[in-house]
């Protein structure tokens, strides 16, 4: 079956090592497959994501050669593809949710959110208590009197299990393991849960490609899109890379930017770099995205996070 899978970078920075793996596996498992790859980009938060970034980002991913048939500014049918012009298709699916009666305003603050006291998940982030989930009618009316609230998703007591295509089966209980999350904002900014499944969906994903940090994330989008009667793409999820020193790597750190890599590769230098980390070539030598694509297939991909030896970039 040809796959539409997709680029989906969020443009805070210039894209790190870490990005350029993500985007050379969804381009070489979807284009394997004789599919499309559609590019998304996730400006949701728009003070971190200036549109500059996200140009520099395009011009960064053909200098690789990893081009993409649809979206980003050369549009396409199931555009606009920058998360920050979609707020009409988002309004439209929150809307079914709250219809649903699965929509609650939150007025807790962060302080009361990281409280000791809440459950935590294993990443150290709280599970949400519900505590707002019983506010009367008047409570809600008062407290939108002092500040707006963020909107929350009431989650069941109900295991998702999925077949990650590369992780293998990954479950989770959404009301022990992960709680009523969050679908927009207190500023009115819609979360990256909600709009990663409407845009997925809208734009006819089928196959998801992205770090095993949003592994955890996935029980959450599934159950938006049983809620909303639409269908879930495969998911692959990646190792993630780590620095010499086990962090993982971050834009905001510093880490091995694309600036500095061009300064010291060549395009095809850079990629089969990646492709060796990635267990796909046996020597880092030079290789063009379509040069690995008789070679290329998930058993070759470490399922453990990979750690950047010091000697190869
Ligand atoms: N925008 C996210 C990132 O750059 C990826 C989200 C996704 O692939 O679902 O990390």
């Amino acid at each position: 079956m040809s796959e539409v899978g997709r680029f989906a970078p969020s443009p805070s920075g210039r894209m790190h090592l870490g990005n350029l793996l993500c985007s050379l596996l969804a381009w070489l498992s979807a284009k394997q497959s004789g599919g499309r790859i559609v590019l998304r980009i996730e400006d949701l938060d728009r003070a971190r994501c200036p549109r500059k970034y996200a140009d520099q980002l395009e011009a960064d991913l053909q200098w690789l050669g990893l081009h993409w048939d649809e979206g980003g500014s050369q549009g396409g049918a199931h555009g606009p593809y920058y998360q920050s012009q979609r707020d009409e298709m988002y309004w439209h699916y929150f809307k079914k949710l709250q219809e649903k009666g699965l929509v609650y305003p939150c007025f807790c603050t962060r302080a009361q959110l990281h409280a000791a006291s809440a459950p935590h998940r294993e990443d150290g982030t709280p599970i949400y208590s519900g505590i707002c989930k019983t506010l009367s009618t008047e409570q809600v009316q008062q407290n939108r009197l002092q500040r707006s609230p963020a909107m929350r998703c009431k989650v069941p007591d109900q295991t998702i299990c999925f077949v990650d295509g590369h992780m293998g089966e990954y479950r989770e209980n959404l009301e022990k393991d992960c709680g009523d999350f969050v679908l927009q904002r207190s500023d009115g900014v819609f979360a990256y849960q909600l709009a990663v499944v409407v845009d997925d969906a809208c734009m006819g994903i089928t196959q998801v490609v992205r770090g095993a940090d949003l592994l955890d994330s996935t029980p959450r989008q599934i159950y938006l899109y049983e809620q909303l009667g639409l269908k879930a793409p495969q998911f692959y999820h990646l190792p993630l890379l780590l620095a010499q020193d086990g962090r993982r790597l971050s834009k905001r750190d510093g880490d091995v930017s694309l600036e500095q890599l061009q300064s010291k590769y060549t395009a095809p230098e850079i990629i089969g770099r990646l492709a060796y980390l990635a267990g796909i070539l046996a020597k880092p030598e030079p290789a063009k995205p379509k040069e690995l694509l008789t070679v290329f297939d998930w058993s070759m991909v470490p399922k453990q996070d990979i750690r950047l030896p010091n000697d190869l970039f």
